[in-house]
């Protein structure tokens, strides 16, 4: 059966990885973009997550056109890396507003229409440097962390309703937020993953799309990596 679904930044990346999976299923999917056009072949919707007015702006217009959202990924995200004695409060702040507070606000606002239904599937995409940590990434990981709580969070407040919140964590993946890496960075972090090399944007958007199904129905407030070996279970 065909389900209203809502990938954040589902324009490139992960997110449009995750978009297709969708929609290779049958399911109504729309990504949420900054600008541009959206991708070929998907509904797309102007959103900044930084701006409640924009989400709420975005979510009538999901609704109107596929009905009200029954999927929701939470996947747009930013990286502002520095060393913390570096890092400016804007630096900080900007990266929780939007991987952390930006969730929040497409979650609590999509959580409406999935309470009205008393179903509903929520995935955060997070990281594995969320519970490992990260040289370089005190706002990232930060970000990413917050959102375990958040969804356990979310898990406990609406699991009555069968509405459930999960975490996804991948590893490194091969996309526009990696490819700005050095290749002494990439080299490292290669050392460290047990199967030996990153992710494709496709195996993290299986996994999303699994979560999301009738398969995982009694998966909720878990955090599920998708990084070849990594951080080993965190
Ligand atoms: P990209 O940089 O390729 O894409 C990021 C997406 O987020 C873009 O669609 C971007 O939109 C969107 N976005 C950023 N800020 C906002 C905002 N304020 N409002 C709405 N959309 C916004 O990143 P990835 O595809 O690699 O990452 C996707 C998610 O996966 C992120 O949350 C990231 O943290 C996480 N992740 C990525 C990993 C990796 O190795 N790549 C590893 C672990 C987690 P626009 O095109 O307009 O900029």
């Amino acid at each position: 059966m065909s389900r209203s679904v809502l990938v954040t930044g589902g324009n490139r990346g992960i997110g449009l990885a995750i978009a297709r999976a969708f929609a290779e299923a049958g399911d109504a999917v729309t990504i949420t973009h900054r600008s541009g056009e959206p991708p070929e072949g998907l509904s797309g919707v102007l959103c900044d997550v930084t701006d409640a007015a924009s989400v709420e702006a975005a979510f009538e217009k999901v609704e109107a056109e596929q009905g009200p959202v029954e999927v929701l990924v939470a996947n747009a995200g930013i990286t502002r890396d520095t060393l913390m004695l570096r890092m400016s409060e804007d630096d900080f702040t900007d990266v929780v507003d939007t991987n952390l507070s930006g969730a929040f606000r497409v979650a609590k606002r999509a959580s409406k229409g999935m309470l009205r239904a008393r179903k509903g599937r929520i995935v955060f995409i997070s990281s594995v440097v969320g519970l490992l940590g990260s040289a370089g990434q005190v706002n990232y990981a930060a970000s990413k962390a917050g959102m375990v709580g958040m969804a356990r969070s979310i898990a406990r407040e609406l699991g009555s309703r069968s509405i459930t919140a999960n975490v996804v964590a991948p590893g490194f993946v091969e996309s526009d937020m990696t490819a700005s890496l050095s290749e002494d960075r990439k080299d490292e972090i290669l050392k460290g993953i047990p199967l030996g090399r990153y992710a494709s944007a496709e195996e993290v958007a299986r996994v999303v799309r699994w979560l999301a199904s009738d398969e995982a129905a009694y998966i909720t407030g878990a955090v599920v990596p998708v990084d070849g070996g990594l951080g080993m279970g965190h």
